[in-house]
């Protein structure tokens, strides 16, 4: 029995890859055959089967075979004596890193998105054979993956194998003239494989690379789980993202985002870059290994629906910045303004106290994917909900059990429990050993954070720690919180209408706000305030003091209207840090302690 795949970027100026699929011993009533639907990391059925440009099947005596289209991403091979061999295209275009992407620069591919399953056969041995491309632009193409090599040599085109389907599909590929960097890490070799032109210093990437993953090894106990980790790294204009995969990730950031050569401060761009690739790295144990029992098998045909989408990405977005604070990538000032960055985004929609963690992972295939302008009024982000709950369970634990355990030991027990076992976590398991492993009674707080709207009790497990959450007006539309603000009273005078805009269009309208009030409408453009064309129509209101009605005209489609609106005062939601100078010895044993990951 074998399975054996090629694939070739045949023709990177359309875009296709040509993937043919030999099956030895198919079976013999007709084989099924199914591209997946959707990809783990990313909770959204997306129908990769749509880019399947043409698709045929032949028997070995290379005479085609009847190939019916059961659904939209199932076919079913006549019968056929002896092996059965398709032929299809995949049309590759989708610049993210969640599908396939070809062009006379570089080829990417997620297995997902080229290698059919073939029913039946998902276990076992899977061979592919990844060719060269004949386009002479692309001549000194090589490959990275960390797909093991069967007789190709390591980053060379030629063949490579996997032990089930669900393996093969947890390598992407990345083909071009990418730049190669090797470093070590707790013993384990990694690399970083970097597409797309840039001036950064890669380097000093490498150099910061070194402390976080060897951190994260550490915290969860040798042996790393993988001998080997690549990070894929493409970098373009703009752009941002990440996916995890069981020995890599594919990344996507801004060329901007890379520190110059000489440079040593840590810009904006080149913080999110480093909490990316800590973020991604985390995930290698929380959700590639500890996932939810739901996840195992994963059902690629459909949405596979959990309540624990807070633990696998809320906990990793926890960890991936304040991992950056501990292996002093960043200064804790930075740190801090990271997290009242995040307390300011869930605080800014009502959302919040409507939709409770469990209900926001459960839903995240309809709802956080799929958002529309009502977001904020109806949805809470698993991600940074859940990372405010990981600090909140963290900080608790540490506060109830005087120091000696912290949420370090849960993930290292739901690690050495589940993950490397191969187990799934129950819906309750995490509760389960949160409570087990520090001995706490936790059934109250995950009642509250988990299954809850209420806004967690940050400000009071924060001062036991020596840090201060303050709230304060926001400054305008672009103010992401995190810092103070000069002249907090002069905010409080400037006056706000409740929505999100931009230039003269209004975005989102936030709930019991005076834009909702009076029935403007995301999609309204403003046209004139008190008589005044709309340029920037946000600052103009802010020149008006709350309590003060204007006359706004604006359009909806191509139909004017008129209202006079009572401004209201700024929200004062936008939360920031502050390290408290003068506390009490023990609360400054329990903030080093949480800091420093000790
Ligand atoms: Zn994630």
């Amino acid at each position: 029995m074998s399975i054996h795949y090629t694939i070739q970027p045949t023709s990177p100026a359309a875009h296709i890859f040509t993937v043919t699929l030999e099956i030895s011993d198919p079976d013999p009533t007709g084989q099924v055959l199914r591209l997946p639907a959707w990809i783990p990391g990313s909770y959204l059925v997306r129908e990769f089967s749509k880019n399947i440009v043409q698709i045929e099947a032949r028997d070995s005596g290379e005479n085609l075979v009847g190939l019916d289209k059961l659904d939209k991403h199932t076919w079913k091979a006549a019968p056929v004596q002896g092996a059965l061999k398709l032929t299809y295209q995949v049309y590759a275009w989708d610049l993210s890193v969640r599908m396939a992407h070809l062009d006379q620069n570089h080829g990417y591919f997620n297995g997902t998105s080229v290698f059919l399953e073939v029913i039946g056969q998902a276990e076992g041995l899977h061979t592919v054979d990844i060719q060269a491309p004949s386009d002479p632009h692309c001549k000194d193409w090589r490959i990275a993956t960390t797909l093991k090599e069967l007789e190709a040599e390591r980053y060379g085109f030629g063949s490579y194998q996997a032990e089930s389907h669900d393996e093969l599909i947890d390598h992407p590929v990345e083909m071009g003239t990418f730049e190669l960097l090797h470093f070590q890490a707790a013993g384990v070799p990694h690399e970083v494989a970097v597409t797309g032109p840039h001036n950064g210093d890669l380097q000093r990437l490498v150099n910061d690379l070194i402390p976080i993953c060897t951190h994260q090894i550490e915290m969860f106990g040798k042996p790393a789980p993988m001998d080997r980790y690549l990070f894929q790294l493409m970098l373009i204009g703009n752009g941002y993202g990440g996916l995890e995969h069981r020995a890599s990730t594919s990344l996507i950031a801004k060329r901007a985002d890379l520190p110059m050569l000489g440079e040593h401060k840590v810009s904006d761009g080149y913080r999110q870059l480093l909490g990316l690739c800590s973020h991604e790295y985390f995930h290698t144990w929380n959700v590639k290994r500890i996932k939810p029992a739901r996840f195992v098998p994963y059902d690629l045909s459909t949405e596979n629906y959990t309540t624990l989408l807070w633990a696998f990405e809320g906990i990793t977005s926890y960890y991936d910045d304040l991992i950056l604070n501990r292996t002093e990538r960043i200064e804790t000032d930075s740190y801090l303004e990271l997290l009242g960055r995040t307390i300011t985004r869930v605080r800014g929609g009502s959302g919040r106290l409507k939709q409770s963690l469990a209900e926001s992972s459960f839903d995240a295939w309809t709802k956080f994917y799929r958002q529309d302008e009502n977001a904020p009024n109806a949805i809470v982000s698993y991600y940074a909900k859940g990372s405010l709950a990981a600090l909140a369970l963290d900080l608790t634990i540490r506060l109830e059990t005087e120091g000696a355990k912290s949420l370090d030991d849960v993930m290292r027990a739901l690690w050495t429990e589940y993950g490397a076992k191969g187990i799934g976590v129950p819906e309750m398991g995490i509760e389960d050993v949160a409570q087990r492993i520090t001995g706490v009674d936790l059934s109250h707080f995950f009642e509250h954070a988990v299954r809850g709207t209420e806004d967690l009790p940050l400000r009071a497990l924060l001062a036991a720690f020596g840090v201060e959450l303050r709230f304060r007006p926001g400054k305008n539309g672009t103010d992401r919180g995190g810092k103070a603000a000069e002249e907090e009273d002069a905010l409080r005078n400037k006056g706000r209408i409740g929505a999100k805009i931009t230039g003269d269009k209004i975005k989102q309208v936030l709930d019991e706000g005076p834009a909702q009030d009076v029935g403007l409408s995301a999609g309204d453009v403003i046209v004139a305030i008190n008589g005044i064309k709309a340029v920037k129509a946000e600052a103009m209101l802010a020149g008006y003091p709350p309590g003060t009605t204007v006359t706004i005209h604006a359009f909806r489609r191509d139909e004017l209207f008129e209202r006079q609106v009572t401004l209201a005062a700024p929200s004062e939601h936008y939360a920031y840090l502050k390290i408290m100078e003068e506390v009490e010895p023990e609360v400054l044993a329990r903030r080093v302690s949480w800091l420093k990951g000790l």
